[in-house]
């Protein structure tokens, strides 16, 4: 297995792939020499999945096709329609990775199965558990996830690793076309440490289009009659359109929206709507007026005040909206870095994390913080923290818990996810018993709980009996997709390695069977039909590599499979 690493910024709507080339991080580019590749798969009849440009520019013929903004969609476990028939998200975002993943080892010359992939910091278990399913579809190990500011930041530390001395309070400031984040971070010569994080993970770009968009596509209805409610074709391009025009407008005082060559009352015309720079900041203002909330909520989290921010970075494309500029400049008195790449610094940070992980980046290191409170339901349902928001990872809490009624054997361990009091009305992460408690008075036994974050925020839980050793372990997860996403992975590299050996038919067969199988038990299984095929597959990958070893020979140089984590 290659040791390399490299970092995936997979963003809402677009996606870029950076690695770490002598010291600097450089942006690899897709098959088109693009920078970044828009995350919008469509499915063409026939069977062929097209991604990136293409599937964008097909989405305005053939929108049914075609899913945008797949990333929303992760952890929610509800399928999209999409060519005929309903789809799960994570194998929708698994097309974009394999696209990136092609085109990385076209670009790089080596095989890529590893990588660290960013997320927004306010991923949910569910998201990050889905993202790692989906990069798992498409045969990358996401062997960590990095909070896209915590990833910003590390680009910006990166560049003054040399300087021992620097001491900054860094405010990373990330408002993309899905999620806005924002972290507030200790830079000290090569360390890096989070001391706060606040953001909204459905705060975006995208929430201004549609704003704009309801405006437009009004006033077309009103002036020309066009309906776009009723026109797909006309939906999708106004979508188009729109947000050219508000892109346009971060650097023009005013724009028109133009439809060419559209049939207007039996003529042709080219219906136009006027758009100015202060009509769209208005539109803007309730969403940019959240963002400066909760970047002052981040500020006041880490103890820190606006003046004090010695260094402003800025990430995601919405924030080359002036309005946002000016809005920060009003709270943090300072310049944005210029040293950076908006749409690139995250992608950039994942590069580093990436040579940080593979052991390239010795002595440069980043602590990262919980973006969650955790917790267990006590009695009166009740939410009893264990883990704080905004706690330094890794993190290990423990807390001794006790029965509520007398001869109690059993306890339900009910594991919640956010802020509030009650745990009804936190996340609820899931559920587990812990049976062989002592039977005793009530409040009697004593059982230990205890909460693991590992790096990338995911959690483990662990309840135990003091008095008699009983003892659960389970890796919570919303969607269970955490064994799903490692099958998934497992099944993608066998049917790699497969596909790279020569087989006897009947081998050949049994393993495509196998991979189908395992993949629709990582898809919808319970955990019998994942641990079956989990089986079945890891026979005949002994049977796999005994052909190799036989002198089969094997039409690409990529390495082992080996081991899943
Ligand atoms: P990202 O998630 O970083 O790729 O950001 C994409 C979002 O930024 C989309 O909603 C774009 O419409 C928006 N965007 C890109 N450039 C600009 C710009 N110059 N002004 C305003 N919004 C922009």
């Amino acid at each position: 297995m290659s040791e390399r690493v490299i970092g995936i910024d997979f963003g809402t709507t677009n996606a870029l792939i950076a690695w770490l080339d002598s010291g600097s991080p450089v942006i690899v580019p897709n098959d088109r020499g693009a920078r970044f590749t828009p995350s919008v798969v469509s499915y063409a009849p026939g069977g062929e999945v097209l991604v990136g440009e293409s599937a964008k520019n097909r989405a305005i013929a053939a929108p049914g096709d075609t899913v945008r903004a797949v990333k929303r969609l992760l952890g929610s476990g509800s399928p999209v329609l999409a060519g005929g028939r309903p789809r799960r998200p994570e194998e929708i975002a698994a097309e974009i990775f394999r696209k990136l993943r092609a085109d990385a080892e076209r670009f790089l010359g080596f095989p890529v199965e590893r990588a660290v992939v960013t997320v927004p910091a306010r991923f949910s278990d569910a998201q990050r558990r889905s993202l790692r399913e989906a990069a798992a579809l498409a045969g990358i190990d996401a062997l960590r996830l990095v909070n896209e500011p915590t990833a910003a930041a590390l680009a910006r530390a990166w560049l003054d690793r040399r300087k021992p001395d620097a001491d900054t309070l860094v405010l990373v400031y990330d408002f993309g076309g899905g999620t806005f984040d924002v972290t507030v971070l200790r830079s000290r010569g090569a360390a890096c440490e989070v001391l706060a994080s606040a953001g909204d993970d459905r705060l975006g770009g995208l929430d201004i289009d549609a704003e704009l968009y309801a405006e437009v596509a009004a006033a077309f209805k009103a002036d020309y009659g066009l309906d776009a409610e009723a026109d797909l074709f006309l939906s999708q391009q106004l979508w188009d359109l729109v947000e050219r025009a508000k892109i346009e407008l971060s650097s023009r005082d005013s724009t028109e929206v133009v439809l060419p060559f559209m049939r207007s009352a039996g003529a042709l015309a080219h219906p136009s709507f006027k758009i100015t720079r202060a009509r769209l900041e208005a539109l803007a203002t309730p969403f940019v007026e959240r963002t400066i909330r909760l970047t002052a909520e981040a500020l006041r989290d880490a103890k820190a005040t606006g003046a004090e921010v010695g260094a402003l970075v800025l990430s995601g494309g919405s924030s080359r909206m002036p309005l946002v500029r000016e809005r920060l400049g009003e709270l943090v008195r300072r310049a944005p870095e210029s040293r950076v790449n908006f749409e690139e610094i995250v992608a950039a940070g994942a590069a580093v994390e990436a040579a940080i992980v593979s052991g390239d980046a010795e002595g440069f290191a980043v602590r990262d913080v919980a973006t969650r409170s955790y917790g267990v339901e006590i009695e009166g349902g009740a939410c009893a923290v264990l883990v704080q928001r905004n706690e330094s990872l890794p993190a290990r809490k423990r807390r001794v818990f006790t029965t509520i009624a007398d001869g109690q054997d059993t306890v339900e361990i009910h594991v919640v996810q956010g802020e509030e009091r009650k745990a009804r009305d936190n996340l609820s992460l899931g559920r587990f018993l812990l049976a062989g408690v002592r039977k005793a008075r009530k409040g009697e036994p004593r059982i230990l709980v205890e909460f693991a974050i590992d790096e990338s925020d995911l959690l483990r839980v662990r309840a135990k009996d003091l008095d008699t050793g009983a003892e659960q372990r389970v890796v919570v997860s919303g969607s269970g997709s955490d064994d799903a996403a490692k099958l998934a992975l497992l099944a993608t590299r066998v049917g790699e390695l497969a596909a790279r050996t020569v087989l006897e038919a009947g081998l050949a067969d049994e393993i495509e069977d196998a991979v189908a199988a395992a993949r629709t038990a990582a898809a919808d299984g319970d955990e019998a039909a994942r641990s079956e095929a989990r089986a079945v597959l890891e026979t005949l990958t002994g049977e796999l590599l005994a052909a190799r070893d036989d002198g089969a020979s094997i039409k690409s140089g990529l390495g082992l499979a080996g081991t899943v984590r």
